[in-house]
């Protein structure tokens, strides 16, 4: 292991370490330690495209560990379910009431009643998939398919390339032409904003595709501001244009690729005009977008996951992810495209895990948690084991979610780090370490980067690491035993390719391969059985409901007419650190459509639809394009006015491809509140 200072001496060390948070940077992490309490945190080198800077949110992150939201020892309900009132108990207490709760279940119900809650996006490779999975697959509960993020882009990339790794931040700089497609580096990822930055003042032109004028639209060659859920017609149209035109590829497709006439005969519908129709843009920024794309290179797309999210998003990430393909942008250094990097390192998922299989009991789509807790009945879900999540802030139909929460006969456990929403309604509540109380092995998927987080800080309070709870539970049913967590470390450090396993350890961050930045179809192919891109996957078409590429019409109605969206926000990363955010949440919106509702900037009002409504402050902004409005993703239910936020609004329907989650989708209603 990379020698430290002992952090829990008196006096002052700076340890090195690494974010794990759910954002593809993975920053290196310099954390100031005094009388073994941390006072700074900053960036370090080992990840050298984070170019030692960190985000404001990580700065802010000792806020979350020693604040007063923090959960500190365990406890078990007091007062009505959601009154928040708990009674403290032992470690012991906790997991011996946990365990025989689990066998009543089972005995009563079967061990399928039992549903384990959890999404890692800020997780490494430690925190999750290791104890909890030995724990959940030997004890034969029900299992979750974590779709809530990148399920839609990652079906596509998987179907179309393996998930071939892809260009890195570095590369940008030696791009011609950069497309940020759905995506907004300034609040998630903002270590590309330099390179981007770089680029231009090298003469790059900078496309920017989002139904806002975010801060890097507005500076961008050129903007698209292009109708929630139709980036997939946008595509189609330049498609058709490549292939019509005679500008597509066909060396590069006839020998490296698969599907092309399929995919052609899909483009087809899809003209200029009637994709300008659709997708609310000009025909004239669409054959500008074509003529820009087709003549640049190098030429990279940045495929964001904001365009995932709603019920063409697989299809609309796959029809972007060819595009490179189609035009012939591969082979050269910063030409491509940029997704998810999660598997360049070859590391096999959870590979660690291989000698406990998965039991095949039934899957939860983790998007259905409001219905799976309100009407699954074969066996219904009696006992809920939240952590690594928040799920009453971030999943979709937050109503329907809170009512399977209010239910008196659910068990539900919630391990956290701080009293989140979804703990003020537990039965028991276990505190757990912060990533700067225990190891991890954090893997970047925007860089290319792999290093270890360390343990900077004694756990704070009686919080423990997964592995040591998940452990101790298995002990306790008789599946298997208690083991402190660097026991868990050295499993998964073993199961890592050998030298990248003995670098980490030895550096605390281990060397990329490529050098960190490959170049696609010169390094790197299709990780496809033929390594060939598959522009037409039959798996994918047939899992989409309307065929891969089909384009499924807008939801909204003459009584819900706006859609409502919920980008990512420089506050919080997902609703992480959310306890952190003071102020009330604010609706943006186009003055074009607040003027026939008589609505000013900061007036309270009513979102609604079918499904629930909630209040908020409204904000006139121009850079919104009417009819579409925006609510931040990660609000907690504190920061609205009645405890209902925008998931309050999203159906929990599912994405074409992946199960994903379609935020994007909800439409509704806006009116004035009067005053509140
Ligand atoms: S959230 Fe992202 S930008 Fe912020 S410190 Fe973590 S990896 Fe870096």
């Amino acid at each position: 292991m990379p020698r430290t200072s002992r952090p829990d001496t008196w006096g002052h060390s700076t340890v090195r370490t690494a974010c794990p948070l759910d954002c593809p940077d993975s920053c290196t992490l310099d954390v100031t330690v005094e009388k073994g309490r941390i006072v700074k945190m900053d960036g370090g080198d080992a990840n050298p495209a984070t170019r030692n800077y960190i985000c404001a949110k990580v700065r802010r992150f000792p806020d979350r560990v020693y604040g007063e939201d923090r959960l500190l020892y365990p406890a078990v309900r007091k007062g009505r379910k959601g009154d928040g009132t708990f009674t403290r108990v032992s470690w012991d207490e906790a997991l011996d009431l946990i365990a025989s709760r689990m066998e009543a279940v089972r005995t009563e119900h079967t061990a399928e009643a039992v549903l384990p809650f959890c999404y890692g996006g800020s997780n490494g490779l430690l925190t999750q998939d290791t104890a909890d999975a030995a724990l959940f697959r030997a004890f034969g509960t029900s299992r979750l398919a974590r779709t809530v993020c990148a399920a839609p882009t990652g079906a596509a990339n998987q179907g179309l390339y393996g998930k071939m790794p892809c260009v890195t931040y570095q590369d940008y700089p030696h791009a011609r032409l950069i497309v940020l497609w759905g995506v907004n580096p300034a609040a998630s990822g903002i270590h590309l904003v330099p390179f981007l930055k770089q680029a231009r003042e090298a003469g790059a032109k900078l496309i920017v595709i989002d139904p806002r004028a975010t801060s890097l639209a507005r500076q961008a060659d050129m903007h698209l501001p292009v109708k929630p859920g139709t980036d997939l017609v946008v595509a189609l149209a330049i498609h058709r244009y490549l292939f019509e035109s005679g500008k597509a590829d066909d060396l590069f497709l006839a020998e490296h690729a698969t599907g092309v006439n399929d995919l052609r005969a899909r483009a087809a519908e899809w003209t200029f005009e009637r994709a300008a129709q659709v997708s609310g843009l000009d025909v004239s920024q669409l054959e500008q977008f074509a003529e820009m794309y087709v003549s640049a290179s190098p030429a990279v797309v940045r495929c964001g996951w904001g365009l995932e999210r709603n019920r063409n998003g697989g299809s609309a990430a796959a029809a972007i992810l060819a595009l490179p393909a189609v035009a012939g942008k591969f082979g050269v250094r910063g030409g491509g495209f940029s997704m998810s990097n999660s598997t360049a390192w070859g590391i096999k998922a959870a590979a660690w895990m291989d000698d406990i299989p998965e039991p095949t009991t039934r899957i939860v789509n983790m998007n259905k948690l409001g219905r799976a807790l309100t009407e699954f009945d074969a066996p219904p879900v009696q006992m809920l084991f939240v952590y690594n999540c928040n799920p009453l802030t971030t999943m979709p139909d937050q109503n329907r979610v809170l009512k399977g929460l209010q239910r008196e006969d659910l068990f539900t456990v919630v391990f956290e780090q701080v009293f989140t929403d979804t703990a003020r309604y537990a039965d028991v509540l276990l505190p757990a370490t912060t990533f700067v109380e225990h190891y991890d092995i954090a893997k970047g998927y925007g860089p290319i980067s792999l290093q270890l987080v360390q343990r900077v800080i004694e756990p704070v309070g009686e919080a423990r690491p997964n592995a040591e709870v998940f452990s101790a539970l298995s002990e306790r049913l008789g599946l298997g035993r208690a083991e402190e967590e660097t026991d868990t470390l050295m499993r998964v450090v073993a199961k890592l390719p050998p030298h990248v396993g003995a670098e980490l350890m030895e550096s605390g961050s281990a060397t990329p391969p490529y050098g960190g930045a490959p170049i696609q179809f010169v390094d790197v192919y299709p990780l496809t059985d033929d390594r060939k891109i598959h522009l037409f996957p039959d798996a994918l078409h047939q899992s989409a409901p309307a065929g891969l590429y089909g384009f499924q019409q807008d939801p909204s109605t003459e009584q819900y007419p706006l859609a409502l969206i919920s980008p990512a926000s420089e506050k919080t990363v997902s609703s992480t650190l959310g306890e952190l955010r003071e102020r009330a949440a604010v609706l943006h919106m186009n003055p074009a459509d607040a003027e026939p509702r008589g609505l000013a900037s900061e007036d309270p009002v009513r979102v609604f639809n079918e499904l629930g409504e909630m209040h908020c402050q409204v904000a006139l902004d121009k850079d919104i394009r009417p009819g579409t409005v925006s609510l931040a993703k990660g609000v907690w239910r504190k920061n609205t006015y009645n405890g209902s936020t925008s998931n309050a609004l999203c159906p929990d329907t599912l994405t074409d491809l992946g199960g994903g989650a379609c935020f994007n989708d909800a439409r509704v209603q806006v009116a004035s509140l009067g005053r509140h």
